[in-house]
């Protein structure tokens, strides 16, 4: 297992922020991942357990350690019937493909995340609200590793207890160690027709040009967003993207202090009007 003092994190988040890590630990399996888990346990130190960081920005310096979860568990394997188990530390990407490979599909709406197959199980990564797909309804068992236990098991996943972004692991002291999908049989082609419409609506609505975490609210008002779009309000080097509403764009050596502002005046437009929004990119400090 690899670890840092004083880490750059500027390439462990696709937001870029300008910031530092006291401690990082890279767990290069399964089992070393689990010592850690139970060495922090016992020592009762918080963590922060990072995937592709996708979703995530950290303060100028993150005090807790920070464990990478992108070296633990790589593997894919075709399980026959439809079935894959993924890793957690696997690129939805790859997943993708090597499901196409094997006639299978389903999946081909993330392509367009810069994602692991761990953090889109936690965050129950999926299409815009209201549209009902997700990665829960395709999730037919998920290992666990308990953390206060260094437990591991497979459980059942029950998509009724997936919410919009939201997953049963939220809520529990656990992390993803892979995921066993069902998929539905799909020609090859047709796989690669819907990776790339996915890949060209990405261009067409999606602000790609900045770092960014994607959406930063996962609840709020869509003309209050709207609204920051063209107002394109703006702290440091951070502003709300022009093209995609509810995006912010790292424009050069943001900080988190820079995002709480814009974040803040997003939360204060939404109270002036009595609505409500939710914050869905996770801060580490
Ligand atoms: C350009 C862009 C486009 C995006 N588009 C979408 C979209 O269309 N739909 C969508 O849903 N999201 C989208 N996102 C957000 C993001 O990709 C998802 O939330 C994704 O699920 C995060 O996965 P990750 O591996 O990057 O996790 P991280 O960002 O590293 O972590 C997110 C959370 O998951 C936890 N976590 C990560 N791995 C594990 C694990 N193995 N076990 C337990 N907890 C874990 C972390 O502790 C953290 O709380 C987008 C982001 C970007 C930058």
């Amino acid at each position: 297992m690899k670890t840092y003092r004083d880490r750059s994190l500027v390439p462990y988040s696709t937001m870029r922020l300008q910031a530092v890590g006291a401690e990082v630990h890279e767990p290069e399996s399964v089992e070393e991942l689990r010592e850690l888990a139970l060495r922090m346990a016992s020592g009762r130190k918080t963590c922060h357990w990072l995937g592709a960081g996708s979703n995530v920005v950290f303060a100028e310096r993150v005090k807790s350690p920070i464990v990478d979860l992108m070296h633990v568990d790589d593997s894919l394997s075709n399980l026959g019937g439809g079935r894959f188990r993924a890793g957690c530390s696997v690129r939805i990407q790859r997943l993708v493909r090597f499901a196409q490979k094997g006639g299978y599909g389903g999946l081909e709406y993330l392509f367009s995340l810069p994602a692991s197959v761990g953090g889109c199980v936690y965050m129950n990564a999926g299409r815009g609200r209201g549209l009902g797909q997700s990665i829960a309804n395709h999730l037919e068992a998920v290992d666990i590793l308990e953390l206060d236990t260094g437990e591991i098991h497979r459980e059942t996943a029950t998509p009724s207890a997936f919410g919009y972004r939201t997953s049963p692991y939220q809520a529990r002291s656990c992390l993803v160690l892979g995921a066993i999908l069902r998929l539905s049989p799909q020609s090859p082609d047709e796989t690669e027709r819907k990776i790339q419409e996915r890949l060209e609506t990405s261009r067409k609505w999606l602000d790609a040009g900045l770092p960014s975490c994607g959406s930063v609210f996962k609840r709020g008002n869509k003309f209050v967003f709207r609204a920051f779009r063209w107002l394109h309000p703006r702290s440091g080097a951070l502003a709300f993207s022009r093209k995609t509403s509810n995006w912010i764009g790292n424009h050069g050596a943001g900080t988190l202090s820079d995002f709480k502002k814009l974040v803040g005046k997003m939360q204060r437009a939404h109270r002036m009007l009595g609505q409500e929004c939710e914050l869905e990119i996770r801060v580490f400090e």
